[in-house]
């Protein structure tokens, strides 16, 4: 038996020693990010390239699970902003199911329940909303004159808010944290906070909600659709990169099952989070100018926690603020969403699925990771009973809780422009090593960070210079050895964070 088991063994390593593949192209993930470059590639007839992912689907952050009788999106959900947006174009392109999503819809709570005076909620969020639009035009002069970065906390103190009432707190989660994933205290005021588009959006015209049974990865798929099967061997799913080896002539990936993949150009769209981490080698590491700038951003984690109820026993409400004293420092299940909210659910409340979701950021996030379910379950039990004081609020059937800081393929759910880091550390980020290996994905998007259309943009901008490379000459990238002093740079174009009503 035991000579079979050692003949089986040395069978299996010999075939996996001779398993060798060949291509220009390696795309390392196949989320947003590496099927926009696969699609360029294809479009510019470029058929010689393989898209690797250890997941078995394809999408990377943009996935669902079941739960109760509807799917949830545990990662990306909002189309932020319509226009050219080109996530809304496909959205439009391949029917996706979407909602308005409405930010001026939303209740105020406190320890004692609904707030009796809920103008009050309002008029603050009023006074938060003319902040925002000083902040611009602070961050805009300081630039100017060429003054150094400031942490958005500064910045709005400077202005004159003070988040000194849980209202005032909970409003100013709801339009920081909530949206960025980190406290004031993090964000950049020059590259987060002070855009301009955090108030006009870069892609106007208001943000949908995707409520599509298929998934938000539908449109993804069926991008992918237009150019390759989703059983052609160029795409390999379930297959984890542990080593990218890489030098001026080509990179060669290693996977955890031995197959080794020689390419003449990489396009790798891991997360910063997996970048940041050893969970795979570069080899050589990467210079220190490249390691800088990757350990400056921030990969932050945004937490979507789901609750299923047997009845509904909340309003009609699309967001719900929960201001206490805790959440004054830092956050503690300040913004709800409720999944019932005319046109949201998937499925009709008649099916059982009165679906609730709350929303942890940063180091709650993370807190609450280290935790199990039934202990999450029971702090948040606590808040709703002090948010619903007059009914009994019975346990709620389910809990699904994701842990993208955990996640090994992840480490975290998007990136975030931290104060302190330049735009010159952004240019080493993206900048490319040795023209052979290249990098994309959501975090090298200096515009769309941690959205979805910034991943997709990124990977046909990228993919188009890696084309370059093949046919021509491979395009300049700037890169900073030594980083001195503050940028300059104030016509970078702006971005878009907010999510307002058309
Ligand atoms: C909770 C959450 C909420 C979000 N909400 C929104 C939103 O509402 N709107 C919005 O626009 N954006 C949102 N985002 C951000 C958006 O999801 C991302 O910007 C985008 O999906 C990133 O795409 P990408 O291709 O750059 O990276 P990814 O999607 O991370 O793709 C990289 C791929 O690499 C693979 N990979 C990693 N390591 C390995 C390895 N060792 N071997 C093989 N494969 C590997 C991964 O499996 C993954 O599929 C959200 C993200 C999260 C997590």
């Amino acid at each position: 038996m035991k000579i079979i088991h050692l003949f089986l063994l040395i069978t299996t390593l010999i075939s996996i020693e001779s398993k060798r593949t060949k291509t220009k192209v390696l795309i390392l993930g196949a989320g947003a990010s590496g099927i926009s470059a696969a699609k360029s590639l294809s479009n510019a007839n470029m058929q010689d390239y393989i898209i690797i992912d250890a997941q078995s689907f394809i999408g990377g952050r943009v996935q669902h699970e079941a739960f109760g009788n509807s799917k949830v999106e545990l990662g990306a959900n909002w189309i932020y902003g319509k226009g050219n947006n080109p996530i809304h174009r496909m959205a439009t392109q391949h029917g996706l199911k979407t909602t308005p999503n409405d930010k001026n819809n939303v209740a105020f709570f406190d320890d004692f329940g609904l707030m009796k005076n809920q103008e009050k909620g309002i008029n603050t969020s009023n006074e938060f909303e003319s902040i925002k639009v000083k902040l611009v035009d602070y961050a805009d002069s300081r630039m100017k004159r060429q003054q150094v970065d400031l942490s958005s906390r500064s910045a709005l103190s400077l202005l004159g808010w003070k988040p000194n009432t849980p209202l005032k707190a909970a409003i100013e989660y709801f339009n920081i944290d909530w949206e960025f994933s980190e406290p004031a205290e993090m964000c950049s005021l020059d590259y987060a906070t002070g855009t301009v588009d955090s108030i006009t959006g870069t892609y106007p015209f208001g943000n949908e909600f995707v409520v599509d049974e298929r998934g938000f990865n539908h449109i993804l798929k069926e991008e992918l659709r237009t150019f390759l099967h989703l059983d052609d061997d160029r795409l390999m799913l379930n297959t984890l990169v542990t080593e990218v080896i890489y030098n001026d002539q080509n990179v060669t990936v290693i996977t955890s099952n031995g197959h080794v993949i020689e390419a003449e150009y990489a396009i790798c769209t891991f997360s910063l989070g997996v970048l940041q981490s050893d969970l795979v080698k570069f080899n050589p590491i990467f210079p220190e100018w490249k390691r800088e700038s990757l350990l400056s951003f921030h990969m932050t984690t945004y937490t979507k926690i789901f609750l299923q109820f047997k009845k509904k026993f909340w309003g009609n409400w699309q967001f719900a603020l929960y201001a206490n004293n805790v959440t004054q420092h830092g956050g503690y299940y300040t913004v709800w969403q409720n999944l019932n909210a005319p046109g949201y659910l998937f499925k009709p409340a008649a099916t059982g699925d009165n679906i609730l979701m709350v929303t942890t950021t940063d180091t709650e996030s993370q807190r609450i990771e280290r935790m199990t379910n039934s202990q999450v379950g029971n702090e948040i039990m606590r808040v709703l009973q002090k948010m619903f004081p007059l009914i009994y609020v019975e346990p709620p059937i389910d809990i699904l809780i994701p842990r993208w800081h955990q996640h090994p393929l992840f480490r975290g759910s998007y990136s975030n422009w931290p104060i302190g880091a330049l735009k010159k550390h952004h240019l080493n980020m993206r900048a490319p090593l040795e023209n052979r290996l290249w990098f994309a994905g959501e975090a090298m998007s200096a515009e769309y960070y941690g959205f979805l259309h910034g991943a997709w943009l990124e990977g046909k901008s990228v993919a188009n210079s890696v084309l370059d490379c093949i046919t021509t000459k491979c395009p300049f990238y700037e890169k900073y050895e030594f980083i001195t002093g503050c940028d300059s740079n104030f016509n970078s174009p702006p971005r878009f964070f907010g999510q307002f009503s058309p």
